[in-house]
């Protein structure tokens, strides 16, 4: 069985510790190959590489720094297909999904190619007689990735273009379920141009993490997963001296108001509810619509919806299913236990995706598509994070009900409301206390130029992620005020133009 070790200073490294996790493929069922889960002397030794490297690195020019990036991108480009496989294969999701998380992370590298421009900090002539006023955005040395199974590409991308383009040097420790497709881009780096040590790749698990929230050289640590991780996450490395930035886990909810287009909105939440089996942070998992009738217009189409829904291996012959398998066995199981949950606590299970048939799934973690109705506020299928094909229809009797369900929960990354009534819409942006917000947009995932992230227990950290608050994270800021002696004015002073 062959073993992943690691990516550091340029080239794959075996790993040295005797402990591996599996890494199945989700369609299968079956073992693909084994990850060596690094040792807390393996992952230090990359920060002192990564450390080492940053000297050099952050005296690189912006413009040149770029040039490499452009590279990487084209590359990535060039291997969108191959990439998108290992995804699949690792992951579960359908080809075109993970050619698109492809793709959303390629724009993240296109805007860290424009890093000559978003670096260039401030002037002030004159803030006092003779005296001017600069700010110089720098980089902060080692900064240090972790990142969730559900997007092995995307979400690494989310953090190292930009850490990289600012002259940081970087460490990423990605989900051991799917591993190969960060030290996939590590090789691509390299074959970009990247110097050995700017950017490394440590597999491993907790043993690692701790390394890189607490040793003094790292000096900023990018979190994407669950939220008591990212809590742990932020304490920890905040404790330690630390930059943090963590995001957490959600509970998207997706208000219908009487006067939306029903069809549209249906088509939406069919995609945004089961698409990648309901393993995105963006995921709508609860629909709100407001007044009876529109929820039993709404709650008819979906089980029509629902019977469309196919549900089969990523990679196929043909056109692609709807929705994949589920990550791991544990997850599905973990899944199944959350929808014998909603039945026990009485909400009303309309469609059970545990009996959906999966034609030649094997020994493959499927599951169908799942809809409660009657789902209440109070009930563990509403509060928790099932991230699994299970949507929920909370009724709601006004606008007024329907936003005060989504503020009292704890969780803030993602809603959206559809409506044709303007003035709903403009209210409902302005009091939702969510960080991304969609009018008629299921998910409203900012573009990379934009930030990303959750408000309340999705995020802990002043900053988003990627966009002008990737640019701040990634750099310190420095503000220069200086006067030069008088002698020298008047020297300046005497200087004549040419005439011509
Ligand atoms: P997870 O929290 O289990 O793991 C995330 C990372 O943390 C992995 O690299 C893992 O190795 C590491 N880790 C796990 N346990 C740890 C521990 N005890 N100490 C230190 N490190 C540890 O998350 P997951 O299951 O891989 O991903 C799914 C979660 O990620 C969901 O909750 C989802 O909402 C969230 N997510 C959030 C966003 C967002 O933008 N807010 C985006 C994607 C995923």
């Amino acid at each position: 069985m062959q073993t992943l070790g690691n990516f550091v200073n340029g080239q794959a490294v075996a790993g040295q510790s005797d402990r591996t996790a599996p890494v199945y493929n989700p369609a299968t069922g079956q073992q693909s190959l084994q990850v060596a889960l690094s040792s807390a002397d393996e992952t230090r030794e990359a920060v002192r590489i990564a450390h080492e490297a940053f000297t050099g690195w952050a005296k690189i020019t912006p413009l040149k720094r770029s040039r490499i990036l452009f590279k990487f991108k084209a590359l990535v480009e060039e291997h969108t297909d191959e990439l998108a496989t290992l995804i699949s294969r690792e992951h579960g999701k359908v080809f075109s999904d993970a050619k698109g998380e492809v793709t959303r992370g390629l724009e993240v590298v296109e805007f860290a190619c424009g890093i000559p421009h978003l670096q260039k900090g401030e002037h002030s002539m004159n803030v006092g007689t003779g005296v001017d006023s600069y700010s110089m955005m720098q980089p902060l040395g080692v900064c240090a990735g972790i990142s969730p199974f559900n997007f092995p590409a995307m979400v690494p991308m989310w953090m190292f273009p930009i850490a990289l383009a600012c002259g940081n040097t970087f460490v990423m420790k990605p989900s051991e379920k799917d591993p190969s497709t960060s030290m996939r881009l590590a090789e691509l780096l390299k074959e970009a141009g990247l110097p050995d040590g700017v950017f490394n790749v440590v597999n491993g698990d907790k043993e690692s993490v701790d390394v890189l929230l607490t040793d003094e050289r790292v000096q900023a640590v990018s979190f994407v997963g669950s939220t008591p991780i990212a809590e742990y996450i932020y304490a920890t490395a905040s404790a330690h001296g630390k930059r943090v930035q963590a995001l957490g886990g959600a509970k998207n909810h997706m208000v219908i108001m009487p006067d939306a287009d029903l069809d549209q909105a249906v088509g939406a939440l069919m995609g945004a509810a089961y698409g990648s089996a309901g393993e995105r942070c963006m995921a709508i998992s609860v629909a709100v619509p407001v007044g009876e009738e529109t929820a039993n217009r709404l709650r008819e189409k979906l089980v029509a919806e629902l019977k469309q829904l196919t549900v089969g291996p990523g990679l196929v012959e043909g056109p692609d299913n709807d929705m994949g398998p589920l990550i791991t066995r544990e997850h599905l199981e973990k899944v199944k236990r959350y929808i014998q949950v909603g039945v026990d606590e009485g909400a009303d299970l309309v469609v059970d995706g545990r009996d959906t048939a999966v034609e030649g799934a094997g020994d493959g973690f499927f599951l169908g598509g799942s809809l409660f109705d009657h789902v209440t506020p109070a009930m563990r299928i509403h509060r928790e994070e099932i991230f699994g094909p299970v949507l929920a229809i909370a009724r709601a009797a006004s606008f007024d009900d329907a936003v005060a369900m989504v503020n009292a929960h704890e969780f803030g990354n993602g809603t959206a409301i559809f409506t044709r009534d303007g003035d709903a819409a403009r209210q409902y942006c302005e009091q939702i206390q969510v960080g991304m917000v969609g009018v008629n947009v299921p998910i409203p995932v900012p573009m990379a130029f934009h930030s990303f992230g959750g408000w309340k227990r999705s995020l802990f950290g002043p900053l988003h992620m990627h966009g002008p608050d990737g640019v701040r994270f990634n750099t310190r800021m420095k503000t220069i005020t200086q006067r030069w002696p008088s002698g020298i004015r008047e020297e300046t002073n005497h200087f004549t133009m040419p005439t011509h």
